[in-house]
């Protein structure tokens, strides 16, 4: 359906100095593709989207769709841009439009859909993204992820072979993100091709039949979820996937701004997606600080959480340490609120692990 040879795109700074952001990319993308582009940021993942529906045409190489090179001169865009929809990681609604308004505009524009035809279609798609209740509400009294739904049935309502997705979720609170990644999910299921710029590795993995890692301005690594996340060839992209966050603090005699540190917590389980996690996280800092390991310092602090196999982690590290501190008491008491308890030395002293 879509064939990308050597595409790149150069772009002129203002200081007349160039940058290369797609440096030779290539590949074949089949109907009823489900493809999630991950990699790092700056690596050219946006400008491939906009190069894709010619929002940014490139440089060089050529983009054939359906049999028909778009990059072509002359070629005609509106056709592209029925075939080719984009949702944008900023909704970019009309803000002056009702939501309802918002979805028939192109129709009746580009189609020539009539109001009442256009409007039976609309209250379709908005019943399916769930926001039929919303159908004369303006944009600005919206959260985030009802807006970004109805972005998403904004751009069903042009029948596209194709929707690009860049980054939907970045910009939404962390408790919006479900929603409508499962919208996303519902339409992936219907046969659509789609491309999806995404940071959500769960979601990427289970919901694309490809994966692209890109990087660098290529695509460094193409294959199967399976793949790419349990046994990617390049050891770049087995960084990327196996990324692992953390907050780590010395605690050094009673010097420490615990206020501080429970914001922190706080802002990174929502990051990542594992609020629910965050109580537990702190009422065991506090446990283990104020009680079991009292009069233990320095110890160092760590909260990690690996976004793949969604296992977050607390760790407490004194170096120099040959035994595990804790008592039998200590250990009834925090066994039943992990799911793992784990005491180990290590080269430089000893940890106490607590998978949660
Ligand atoms: P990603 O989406 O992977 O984070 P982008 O495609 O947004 O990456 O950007 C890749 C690089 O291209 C970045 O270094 C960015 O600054 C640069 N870039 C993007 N758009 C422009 C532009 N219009 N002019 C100049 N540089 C740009
Ligand atoms: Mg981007």
């Amino acid at each position: 359906m879509i064939s990308i040879r050597h595409l790149t795109k150069t772009f002129l700074n203002p200081d007349g100095s160039k940058i290369t952001v797609l440096k030779d990319v290539n590949c074949d993308i089949e109907k009823g593709e489900v493809i999630s582009i991950i990699g790092p940021s700056g690596t050219g993942k946006s400008t491939f989207l906009r190069a894709l529906n010619m929002l940014e045409p490139p440089t060089s190489g050529d983009i054939i769709v359906d049999g028909e090179n778009i990059t072509a001169h002359g070629y005609p865009l509106d056709k592209l841009r029925r075939k080719m929809g984009m949702v944008f990681q900023s909704f970019n609604l009309f803000e002056h439009k009702t939501v309802m308004e918002n979805i028939i505009y192109a129709p009746m524009e580009l189609l020539h859909l009539s109001e009442e035809d256009a409007k039976v279609e609309a209250m379709e798609l908005l019943k399916k993204v769930g926001m039929s209740q919303k159908a004369d509400v303006y944009p600005s009294s919206l959260s985030g992820g009802q807006k970004q739904r109805v972005a998403i049935a904004r751009s069903l309502a042009m029948h596209p072979e194709v929707i690009l997705f860049d980054e939907p979720t970045s910009a939404l609170d962390p408790t919006m993100v479900g929603e409508v990644l499962s919208v996303i999910r519902q339409l992936a299921k219907s046969g659509l091709t789609m491309l999806i710029v995404t940071h959500e590795m769960r979601f990427a993995r289970d919901v694309s039949t490809r994966i692209f890692f890109m990087n660098e301005g290529v695509i460094y690594e193409d294959g199967t979820p399976e793949q790419i996340f349990e046994h990617p060839v390049h050891s770049a992209t087995k960084a990327f996937v196996n990324r692992i966050q953390k907050l780590v603090y010395e605690i050094d005699g009673d010097e420490y701004d615990f206020l501080q540190i429970h914001t922190d917590i706080n802002r990174f389980c929502q990051k990542y997606n594992i609020t629910g996690k965050e109580n537990l996280a702190y009422s065991l800092l506090k446990e283990m600080l104020f009680t079991h390991m009292r009069d233990i310092r320095p110890l160092t602090f760590r909260i990690t959480h690996a976004e793949l196999s969604g296992v977050t982690a607390l760790d407490f590290m004194v170096e120099g340490m040959k035994e595990s501190p804790l008592s039998d008491v200590a250990r009834e008491s925090i066994r039943p609120q992990v799911k793992e308890l784990i005491e180990e030395t290590t080269i430089r002293g000893y940890r106490i692990k607590f998978i949660i």
